[in-house]
């Protein structure tokens, strides 16, 4: 840990009663004793319901049961329901549960994104916007979602997983797919043990047993009931080196998230990021190159920013042919109590934008994201309390999207064309391949789109160009082709699939891979190889990829 960090613990008025409060509310069990009664009621009703679907549950449960302090959800009924058969105020049973539970609802990629947070620690960044609260780890703030769930479990990553993979199942949702996704602070700078302890500790939750090693862990993983299929881990670009990332991959991740902020170096040191676009460049270049999904972060609103420069500056995400990164996340800079740029604005150095402001530029920037990005969130979604000034607009996605529609404009992003529930007739899908350059590759996104262009599924292949610096490959990739994801929607998972719903060789996951290895072969390829997450290791070795060290491979 950098021993040079400036501490700047905030001190929000009354936080710890905040706290406390969201903790009873939101963690705090039903009591059955109290509402016993309208248990029962709740019990009897569901179980004479005739087509019990998600809605006329949840307003059985808002009818129903009604708690002043506490929030009722419908993983706590299933808890009350459990606890009360459980001691004989009820018989148990089976259909019942169920109901309670629903039937198993797939998300719309068929995958249950499982978020676990890292315990605290200091971050090498110094950046004048970050907050930092004892106990939390650096720039996450109590009471935003998903932290306190983390705090409950003392940031244990086993007791984190197992909580959630509960929560999941007792809302009914499939559990056979989890995306694994590490946030808190910068990964890099944690303790080399301490990562592989908690990624160990992550699988060890997924497949139900402990093991010795993460290697073994991992190797349990292939075959588990919750398999992995992806890992997401979060650090800065000047932390990025070859060892890094292949010490990354070593640990099982196949995305990562970087934060860049800006594109600007004045703009980059103004806010003292400590990095540099030429640092950002290269840790970008260097896991393109070793197949990771790229996930960048960018933040419009900075100190010295202005909405007409944040423009500018969002082109260059597309234009400059270093970054283009397959995911986004724009942040706008909340303006938080305790931190430098608090202090800054006092001082009237900074302005944050209006609503409408933030509204106009996050539909400029939607209207411009290219297909082959995934624009995941326009907001943080920090609790408005903690904002000092301001927008405090959490819905500015659905804003922008009504100000596109009235002026007839379509976002192109992946997020707003995917499929989702949709039924989907397979002979409407036509395979679309968009090709584009960066500084070290040729990519290939080749998908799978309906009539009315939205996005069934899609591959990401990456061709090194014979420039690229082969100091910036791992070895076990030199000369190869790599796939960096294949993705198929939910709904489109069904064609070709048998009857337990996992993809066949006529699928179209395997239509794209096949595809992928006639585009590396057409450009002279020898190899090609795959960023596998280590759930996903048995469907390509039933394409013919075997693992080697670190990645899968096939001859093309
Ligand atoms: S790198 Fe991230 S966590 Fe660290 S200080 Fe900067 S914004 Fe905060």
């Amino acid at each position: 840990m950098n021993s040079k960090i400036v501490s700047r613990n905030i001190h929000f008025k009354e936080q710890d009663e905040r706290v406390a409060r969201w903790q009873k509310k939101h963690l705090t069990p039903l009591d059955i004793d109290m509402h016993r009664d309208e248990l029962l009621a709740l019990f009897d009703a569901v179980r004479a319901a005739r087509d019990l679907s998600s809605s006329k549950l949840n307003s059985l449960i808002m009818r129903l049961v009604h708690d002043d302090v506490v929030h009722v959800t419908q993983d706590k009924i299933v808890a009350a329901y459990r606890a009360m058969t459980a001691r004989d105020i009820l018989p148990f049973e089976r259909e019942v549960l169920n109901r309670l539970r629903l039937k198993p609802v797939r998300t719309s990629s068929g995958v249950a994104p499982l978020t676990v947070l890292t315990a605290a620690a200091p971050c090498p960044g110094k950046c004048i916007f970050c907050p930092e609260v004892s106990g939390y780890p650096k720039s996450y703030l109590p009471l935003e979602p998903g932290v306190q769930r983390a705090a409950q479990h003392r940031f244990d990553p086993f007791k984190q997983v197992r909580a959630r993979l509960q929560s999941f199942e007792n809302n009914g949702h499939a559990t056979d797919k989890i995306e694994l996704l590490v946030l808190g602070g910068t990964w890099s700078a944690y303790a080399p043990n301490y990562q592989e302890r908690f990624v160990r500790r992550m699988f060890d939750a997924l497949n139900g047993v402990e093991s010795e090693s993460l290697e073994l862990a991992q190797q349990c993983n292939e075959t588990a009931e919750h398999r992995a299929v992806g890992l997401t881990l979060e650090t800065r670009p000047d932390h990025i080196t070859l060892d890094e990332v292949k010490r990354l991959r070593w640990l099982g991740a196949t995305k990562i998230q970087l934060g860049i902020q800006s594109l600007d170096d004045h703009i980059l040191e103004l806010n003292r990021r400590g990095e540099t676009t030429a640092d950002q460049k290269r840790a970008i270049r260097l896991l393109r190159l070793a197949g990771f999904k790229l996930h960048l972060h960018w933040m419009p609103n900075l100190l010295g920013a202005t909405p007409e420069s944040d423009r500018t500056d969002f082109a260059r995400l597309w234009n400059d042919p270093a970054y283009r990164p397959d995911e986004l996340k724009i942040y706008p800079c909340g303006l938080i109590e305790g931190t430098e740029l608090f202090t800054r604005w006092q001082a009237g150095d900074y302005r944050p934008y209006r609503d409408d402001e933030l509204t106009e530029l996050i539909v400029d920037c939607k209207r411009t994201v290219p297909p082959y990005c995934r624009l995941n969130r326009v907001i943080r979604d920090i609790p408005a309390n903690y904002i000092a000034a301001g927008s405090t607009r959490s819905d500015l996605r659905l804003a922008a999207q009504r100000v596109l529609r009235e002026r007839g404009i379509a976002c192109q992003c992946i997020r707003c064309r995917e499929v989702r529930h949709e039924k989907i007739a397979p002979d409407e899908l036509r395979l679309d391949s968009l090709a584009y350059e960066t500084d070290a590759t040729t990519e290939h996104f080749l998908s799978f789109v309906t009539s009315r262009n939205q996005l069934a599924a899609f591959l990401r292949l990456s061709l090194p160009s014979p420039h690229a610096s082969r100091d910036e490959m791992l070895d076990e990739l030199r000369d190869c082709a790599i796939i960096r994801e294949v993705h198929v929607y939910g709904n489109a998972l069904e064609i070709g699939s048998d009857s337990d719903g996992a993809a066949q060789h006529s699928g179209l996951g395997a239509r794209l891979i096949e595809h992928a290895i006639r585009i590396a072969r057409d450009a002279g390829f020898k190899r090609i190889a795959v960023i596998s997450a280590i759930g996903t290791r048995a469907y390509y070795r039933k394409h013919g990829f075997e693992l080697d060290e670190l990645y899968m491979t096939r001859s093309v």
